[in-house]
């Protein structure tokens, strides 16, 4: 009888006894790095979400493994940041202990789902012989002038008491707890990774990520090529620049509208204006983005200024607005109603004009723009416009850009909506940033001798309603000799925020033990760039972006090989509970891996997830669904045992055909991420057997053995012994697909669905004469089930030799 509690266990601890995960550094076999998000270890444990993505990727390791590449696939802990530090201050027990803890627990779960990582390699983002190098690549981006210290506008959530970067804040919403955030200003130190936002652009053509990803990471980008076109304020010296990518229209523009932040803001109104813009002001920069961004009514106060527009001379009046966000363009708009919703909203309001200047086609009416109907944000025919009417849009923004550059009345620009990282954290739980404040030299960075700048231990850890970092409380570490001239000097307290030590992770396993280098170059010569790299969609404009930054960062200085850390990125479907809504404690449907594990044991844990659905789409939980994996692995286990005792030493020729298609099979789906069709495909293979028992010999339980390993290596493992073959499965060769089999046939047959060509499929003599191996042989090769929802069941018609058609309606 099948009993995964006695083999599973069993199998795990030889596998970490004998090694035969490790990833080998001088072996000359191809290499091939895959590699899984490392999780954080918050309290709760590791969920389902975390079992689907490494169980599927195990997948992806084990058979490149058996086809000879040598494989590392590594595991760690990202155990810095808010989620650890959150979970200490629920239980009042200190972070440095909870997530020893919670480690401990997560590695136990992890090696009972039976993964093959190469556990020589762990590595831990609090230990400090790790985070030693996040510092030293901190201070090479300081010295590098990428590490800046500024006063600026920052997000501020009130339940994490934290400063959130820009991308941290979703919908002007905290991305970790949901708290509508507030905008506050302070000194922050902030990364520069703006200055690479052209090749983190231009670099994704030379990666292969999935289309959906590449297409977020352009967007959060956010290029845009316009002009950025000066004002002269009237009666003052200054200038107002406002970026716009549609100059074409500006014969229309009837106000300029700042933000509250900008820089002129509170300097630029009338002795008359004076009170209530400061006013107005102060209620503004208080509100978040999304509170500034929602709404249909527009606020706004006129400074009593104006500036010319020197396009056609016209006055434009000068507003403070909150609904242009400081953050993008040069926190400066040109107001253009007639061809701009907000705009036009905007203008509503304070009853300015809203002249048309794009007819769409087919329009005629030249008159003003009266409702919000009538507002044309599209391209079309320029009208009212002097030098630019009757031209189409397109070639309008060509002529008015030249003229406004011709003219000294503007530049062309180009904007990102990418920001530069804030990267100081008010937090205890982070790395420290290795700088000290003297009263002399100022700024003052740590030697490289003297890292790793320890996080001291601290009693009371919790952050302050202040916004001050707890550290600041440290006296015995917070004082200290300036390293450059010995005079007094105060350590920086701000720590790093959770993504620093992911930035660079991938690099450590590597050489996770290096004392001299982050890692040795030879070495990651070797294993760079990372084969494949799965992850959440959540990560998709953090983390993958800033660790592509500091890779390039560190590819400038020469110290890693390419310009690009990931040579390919997919990215896995969030796991719902059995409601199809997301698990939460609260909504009671949460699935628990471990207690899956316990009552089906891993094998069926490991092949439900990767059934349950397309591998990039979120699936909801199905109790029935994971007993039916079960039932499949105990059939596999009755057949094989039953033709291991017969002693049927080979197969029927159609049983080994079936099997050498699925060979080919479960290897373009398991490396296309197509796991749920490899997992059908073996529960057809299954049932054939099933049926033709009498026909079937060793050789093809061999086989099957071999193709399921990669999915459930514990079984696969047992059987593999069970036959008599050397230890282990997972260190033997992937059965080659024999050609032989499609070329000892006799008949091409025509495959339809509906009357609809799917394909065609080689058949002998022996299979065309019997209509339901025939039939079988086609669902499963052509995988017609999962693609056409076509089974035995249905009608079909047959030109024998020649054609089958399955009918459906
Ligand atoms: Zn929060
Ligand atoms: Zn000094």
């Amino acid at each position: 009888m099948y009993l995964p509690h006695e083999i599973e266990p069993k199998w795990q601890k030889k596998w970490m006894e004998t090694g035969i995960y490790n990833a080998s550094d001088t072996s000359k076999a191809q290499k091939s790095y895959i590699l899984v998000e490392f999780p954080y270890p918050s309290g709760e444990r590791l969920h389902v979400g975390h079992a689907r993505s490494y169980c599927s990727i195990d997948a992806v390791a084990r058979l490149k493994r058996m086809q000879g590449f040598n494989v590392m696939y590594p595991f760690g802990w990202d155990a810095f940041g808010l989620p650890a530090e959150n979970y200490a201050i629920k239980t009042g027990i200190h972070p440095s202990i909870t997530v020893a803890e919670n480690i401990k627990k997560s590695k136990a779960q992890v090696i009972s789902w039976g993964l093959s990582f190469d556990w020589d390699r762990e590595i831990n983002t609090t230990d400090p012989n790790y985070y030693k190098w996040t510092q030293w690549i901190f201070l090479q981006l300081y010295n590098a002038g990428l590490a800046y210290r500024d006063e600026i506008a920052v997000n501020w959530c009130p339940s994490c008491k934290t400063n959130l970067a820009n991308e941290e804040v979703v919908a002007g919403k905290c991305e970790r707890c949901g708290h509508v955030t507030k905008r506050r200003t302070q000194k922050q130190w902030l990364l520069k990774i703006t200055a690479y936002s052209e090749r983190l652009l231009n670099d994704l053509t030379a990666v292969d990520y999935r289309n959906d990803i590449k297409i977020q990471q352009i967007n959060w980008i956010g290029r845009k090529e316009g002009v950025s076109i000066d004002y002269p304020v009237i009666d003052s010296d200054e200038v107002l620049k406002c970026f716009t990518t549609r100059p074409d229209t500006n014969f229309g523009a009837s106000f300029i509208a700042l933000a509250p932040e900008h820089r002129l803001a509170k300097l630029i109104s009338d002795v008359d204006h004076k009170v209530e813009v400061k006013k107005y002001i102060e209620i503004s920069i208080k509100k978040s983005e999304l509170e500034r961004q929602e709404g249909k009514i527009k606020t706004g106060v006129f400074t009593g200024r104006y500036v010319l527009n020197r396009l056609n001379n016209e006055k434009l009046p000068i507003y403070i607005a909150d609904y242009v966000l400081h953050s993008v363009g040069t926190s400066a708009i040109v107001g253009v109603p007639a061809h701009d919703i907000r705009d036009f909203e905007f203008a509503n309001k304070f009853k300015l004009n809203a002249k048309r200047v794009v007819l769409e086609k087919g329009n005629t009416d030249l008159n003003n723009v009266t409702n919000t109907d009538e507002v044309y944000e599209g391209e079309g025919t320029i009208v009212n416009s002097g030098f630019l009417n009757d031209l189409d849009s397109e070639q309008g923004l060509q002529v008015v850009i030249d003229f406004l550059e011709k003219n000294g009345f503007g530049k062309r620009s180009t904007t990102y909506h990418l920001r530069d990282w804030v990267f100081s954290r008010q937090h205890y739980w982070g790395e420290p940033i290795p700088v000290v404040y003297c009263e002399k030299c100022g700024i003052v960075t740590i030697p490289e001798k003297d890292l790793p700048v320890v996080l001291p231990y601290l009693e009371n850890y919790k952050p302050s309603e202040t916004g001050e970092s707890p550290l600041s409380k440290a006296e015995d570490w917070l004082y200290v000799k300036c390293p450059n001239c010995e005079g007094k000097a105060r350590r920086e307290t701000d720590t790093m925020p959770n993504w620093a030590g992911s930035s660079w992770y991938f690099l450590r396993y590597i050489d996770p033990n290096n004392d001299n280098t982050f890692a040795d170059f030879n070495k990651l010569q070797k294993w760079m760039p990372i084969d494949w790299y799965n992850g959440g969609m959540e990560h998709t404009t953090l983390h993958l972006l800033y660790s592509r930054f500091w890779y390039k960062f560190l590819f400038d200085k020469k110290l890693v090989p390419n310009i690009e850390p990931y040579a390919k990125r997919t990215s896995h479907g969030v796991v719902l509970g059995p409601n199809g809504k997301k698990m939460s404690k609260s909504k009671g449907n949460v699935i628990n891996p471990d207690d899956i594990v316990l009552s089906y044991g891993a094998d069926s844990l490991r092949l439900y997830l990767m059934f349950s659905g397309p591998f990039e789409l979120n699936v909801s939980w199905s109790n029935e669904a994971i007993m039916g994996v079960r039932r499949f692995l105990n059939r596999v286990w009755d057949i094989s045992t039953k033709v291991i005792e017969s002693g049927r030493i080979t197969s029927a020729d159609d049983i080994l055909r079936l099997i050498n298609v699925g060979i080919k099979r479960s290897e373009e789906d398991i490396l296309g991420t197509k796991f749920n069709t490899y997992v059908s495909g073996l529960m057809e293979i299954v049932n054939f057997l099933i049926e033709n028992e009498s026909k079937v010999g060793i050789d093809a339980i061999k086989l099957l053995v071999l193709i399921l390993a990669p999915g459930a290596p514990h079984i696969s493992e047992e059987m593999w012994s069970l036959l008599g073959e050397e230890y282990s499965v997972h260190r033997s060769k992937w059965p080659k697909y024999d050609i032989n089999y499609d070329l000892a046939t006799d008949f091409n047959i025509v495959v339809q669905v509906d009357g609809k060509f799917k394909g065609t499929i080689s058949c002998t003599n022996s299979e065309v004469g019997d209509e339901v191996t025939l039939v079988k042989k086609i669902l499963f090769a052509l995988n017609m089930r999962e693609k056409y929802n076509v089974s035995e069941e249905n009608r079909r018609i047959i030109v024998k030799n020649k054609l089958i058609n399955f009918i459906t309606r």
